[in-house]
């Protein structure tokens, strides 16, 4: 069969996608990204907030159209939807043809060829270093997911219902795959997982992520390599953690890390603890062990209870913190959530306007940040030709992760074009709010281009879209 595939929501969910994608290609179906020419059409949803939800319910309707009108026979929905609505789709959506759940993604084909025979629920899922995955990425960079589930119980979050109790993978199964991608000419990993700073805690490890960025950071590769790691838990940021960070080159200085809000009496209601206070020494603590590290978080602003007061504290916390990057989200009544029983909720237009004015404060804080960078000479990863116009290459700094942050226009190649996937040192020329522009200023000795690994276009991917929160 010719198989076409939407992935929505994070990059956990695109990992999943990708495992689904490598699970088909292993029984013999070609992947395509034309969703006229597919057999079968997968989409692969987000639902932890409502315009996520929304979105994935439009994208099954608009797929639907090509079994109304085009070639597809089967229309199969995926992902975090069904772990929410697994009863209602295909009654909503009579051209659905099978549901499969986070943990069924296994068995995909058995949904894209005749149908899904009913079976017990499935056990938690997390895939390994043998399964077969296909990346959906372009060549130079891939996300590894090394663990799944969130034991956390964040008042406004509902992931955990349909992500389930939190679960690593075992180190040797992470360090497998990352030589392979590495081997397959990968230059930049990133880790992901509900919450990264609890990796092994499951395992009996203790401080098991900065043991597992050791190993990785000295995996012998023949080129040069960024390892980064997303989604981090505040009050798990160990200093061996930050340790680790700082004494390893190929770790990207790099922490992301949401917050979600400054106000104490607001996150206790969230279940999160702590104090804008207490996030301002940590902030501290981590730029004195690790020089020039960039840190990225996100907020929720209009959570119930939220006054203006609580608001402006959490305004003045920006400001203090000068945050390299910033998330803001409007909080989302979602109905199997803790905090949908709170009183105190705030109307939607309050929440649009805080939003706004929280993104208005860190586009100034981004924009002088940015400035800053003028005239440095900085090593850049080259990205290739940029989604806003062929003619303009881009490439990202080290403080730039994939897809959710700004990026760097290249605006003189220099000597030699540049190739998509090396490395090369930058002159920053000029600052945007969010991306910068510079010229190319050395001339290496071209890479030898990738080995085998090309991209497998699929339909459509948000796995960037900064809509996924922790
Ligand atoms: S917000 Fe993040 S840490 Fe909290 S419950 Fe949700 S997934 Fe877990």
């Amino acid at each position: 069969m010719k198989i076409g595939f939407v992935s929505l929501g994070c990059p956990k969910n695109l990992v999943d996608t990708e495992v689904m994608m490598g699970t088909l290609a292993a029984r013999g179906h070609v992947l395509t990204a034309n969703p006229e020419e597919a057999d079968a059409i997968v989409v692969n949803t987000c639902s932890f907030i409502d315009p996520a939800k929304q979105e994935s319910v439009d994208t099954i309707l608009e797929m639907a159209e090509y079994k109304r009108r085009g070639r597809a026979r089967r229309l199969i929905v995926a992902g975090c939807l069904v772990e929410r609505f697994r009863g209602d789709i295909r009654a909503a959506i009579p051209e659905v043809d099978a549901v499969i759940g986070t943990n069924e993604i296994e068995r995909i084909a058995e949904a894209c060829e005749h149908g899904l025979e009913p079976q017990p629920e499935a056990a938690p899922y997390l895939y390994h270093d043998l399964t077969p995955r296909l990346l959906a990425t372009p060549r130079h960079y891939a996300y590894i997911k090394i663990n799944e589930g969130c034991d956390h119980p964040c008042s406004f979050c509902v992931i955990p219902q349909f992500r389930g109790r939190f679960r690593s993978r075992r180190p040797e199964s992470v360090l497998a795959e990352a030589r392979a991608l590495f081997a397959q000419g990968v230059r930049e990993i990133n880790l992901i997982g509900q919450d990264t700073t609890a990796y092994g805690d499951d395992l009996g490890m203790k401080d098991g992520l900065a043991t597992l960025l050791e190993h990785l950071a000295r995996i012998d590769t023949p080129h040069r390599k960024w390892i980064r790691f997303l989604y981090c838990y505040p009050n798990r940021i160990s200093t061996r953690l930050l340790d680790v960070l700082a004494a390893h080159d190929p770790l990207v200085k790099y922490i992301d890390m949401p917050l979600q809000h400054a106000s104490a009496r607001i996150l206790k209601r969230m279940k999160r603890g702590s104090s804008g206070e207490i996030f301002l020494r940590l902030l501290e603590r981590i730029r004195r062990h690790v020089p020039g590290v960039a840190i990225r978080t996100s907020m929720i602003v209009g959570f119930p209870g939220e006054t203006e007061q609580d608001f402006e504290e959490l305004c003045q916390f920006v400001e203090a913190a000068q945050f390299d990057r910033l998330g803001v989200f409007g909080y989302s009544d979602e109905e199997t959530s803790a905090s949908y029983h709170l009183d105190g909720k705030v109307d939607r237009r309050t929440i649009y306007n805080r939003r706004r004015r929280l993104m208005a404060i860190q586009r100034k804080i981004s924009r002088r940040r940015n400035r800053e960078l003028v005239g440095r000479e900085m090593e850049v990863l080259v990205e290739g030709p940029s989604p806003e116009s062929e003619l303009l290459w881009q490439a990202r700094l080290a403080s730039q992760a994939p897809d959710i942050d700004g990026v760097c226009y290249i605006s003189d190649p220099g000597p030699r074009a540049p190739q998509q996937g090396e490395f090369r040192r930058m002159r920053i020329r000029r600052a945007h709010d969010y991306d910068l522009v510079g010229d190319l200023v050395d001339n290496p000795p071209p890479v030898a281009a990738a080995p085998a690994h090309s991209p497998f276009r699929i339909i459509h991917s948000t796995a960037g879209r900064p809509h996924a929160h922790q």
